[in-house]
């Protein structure tokens, strides 16, 4: 069991110990205890058997922002409230602001809260999800009967936000289904088990879902197809599929559609099936077609590694060339470069390049574009780079109109290269600015 889900176990044990009202050195006592039979045997009973007592809502309401043991105690024993959906009407009809301590303020702050939760508990990034399938992969393919655990669905497809886990297990054969599904509970980590035909659905201590297929060696390849592709794709593909296997892989599946192996970046149900058919797939971009980074940050602004590192890093990897791109001035927030940085990291750059015959660091620099859209440091320091980036950190909240000839204003300049993240959205944490139609 990885560091991270023993965190998570320790503490829910003691909020929901909190919520009983057990003291903080009772609440010690439980989690040493605990922690002692996560080492052993990957599972917390203590964990299990709070969670029979303290009803599922309030676990939940304890994830809200802001609402900490005492508010969720205080909110159940006045209000007579255990799940999220009976705390977003309180919230609405004004008994959560009348609580007291509570209020108008922090009633909306749980409202949005509610919203926040619901929306990052549905999906993950990607680089998390794939973490969670490959721990998930470990721990199944440790299981006796099971030959080998392949990860499929929207990670597979490498969507940039996945909600479902998908993973096909293949065992030795149709005699081990049964036995198998019974030790998919013991696995570790494991604290649910549901749906026992078609697949199987796992919770784990984490909070991670999975979908989990099962499969014979002969059926692999069909199992993997549709345990990896969107619904679309499948119903496509199967409007397409003739004959009755053997499936041993995703080849022999497509073949007896009439089509050459699809990409599973690609099995969306856009399009690719009709491109298959007509031989138009479009060649992927892969890891080795990359030739060079170009928006990397050093320790002269908010990076942590040096110029020579990155140099040594990038090489090592394969990478043919590299721009070093730190912050301006005006990010004061992450410590941009001042003017008299710029010279002395020019001669680290070429220090940097004098060792090196076979590989180029670029001096590049990620300019804040200003509110009026003029670039950070002005000419004569800019007209030293490279390249530019040019990059919105600051006044996000800018209508469009001024938004959009702000960002315009900014790509006019002759130093400007690069447009960087051009609508400033953080994937589950923050939106796009409203930029887009008319000057
Ligand atoms: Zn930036």
């Amino acid at each position: 069991m990885d560091k991270l889900a023993v965190r998570s176990v320790l503490e829910h044990i003691a909020a929901f110990l909190e919520l009983k009202g057990e003291s903080a050195a009772r609440v010690r006592v439980y989690q040493d205890a605990a922690r002692r039979e996560l080492e052993v045997t990957g599972r917390s009973s203590t964990l299990d058997e709070l969670r029979e007592q303290i009803p599922p809502g309030l676990a939940e309401m304890l994830r809200i922002s802001g609402l900490g043991v005492a508010k969720v105690r205080q909110i159940h024993e006045r209000l007579n409230i255990d799940s999220l959906t009976e705390l977003e009407d309180a919230a609405a009809d004004g008994r959560l602001a009348a609580l007291p301590r509570f209020g108008r303020k922090t009633a909306e702050n749980v409202r949005k809260g509610i919203a926040a939760l619901r929306q990052a508990s549905a999906f993950r990034l990607l680089h998390h999800a794939l973490d969670e399938a490959q721990g998930i992969a470990q721990a199944l393919a440790a299981l006796e009967g099971v030959r080998r655990v392949e990860i499929a669905g929207s990670v597979r497809r490498r969507l940039e936000l996945i909600r479902d886990l998908d993973l096909v297990v293949v065992h030795a054969g149709d005699g081990m289904r049964e036995s198998l599904i019974e030790r998919l509970d013991d696995a570790p980590g494991v604290i649910e088990l549901a749906g026992k035909d078609g697949s199987v659905t796992l919770r784990f201590v984490s909070g991670a879902v999975a979908q989990i297929f099962l499969s014979t060696e002969a059926d692999a390849g069909l199992s993997l197809v549709r345990a990896t592709g969107s619904a679309e794709h499948i119903a496509q593909l199967q409007a397409r599929l003739s004959g009755g296997g053997p499936w041993p892989d995703e080849e022999s599946v497509y073949r007896a559609a009439g089509l050459p192996w699809i990409p599973p970046e690609l099995r969306e149900g856009m399009g690719e099936i009709e491109a298959a058919a007509a031989g138009r797939l479009p060649r992927l971009l892969e890891q080795r077609d990359l030739r060079g980074l170009l928006h990397c940050h050093t320790n002269y602004s908010d990076g942590t590694t040096t110029v020579a590192e990155w140099a040594d890093a990038c090489r090592a990897d394969g990478y043919e060339w590299l721009g070093i791109t730190d912050h301006s001035e005006t990010s004061a927030y992450s410590g941009g470069l001042r003017a008299a940085d710029v010279t002395r990291q020019h001669a680290e750059i070429d220090a940097a390049n004098r060792r090196r015959s076979d590989f180029r660091v670029l001096k590049g620099v990620e300019a804040d574009i200003l509110a009026d859209g003029s670039l950070d440091y002005g000419s004569a320091v800019l007209d030293q780079f490279d390249f530019v980036i040019a990059s919105i950190h600051t006044r996000f909240g800018m209508t469009e109109t001024a938004m959009t000839e702000r960002v315009l204003r900014a790509l006019d300049d002759p130093h400007t290269t690069i447009l960087g993240h051009p609508t400033g959205r953080l994937l589950l944490a923050r939106e796009p600015f409203a930029i887009g139609r008319s000057r």
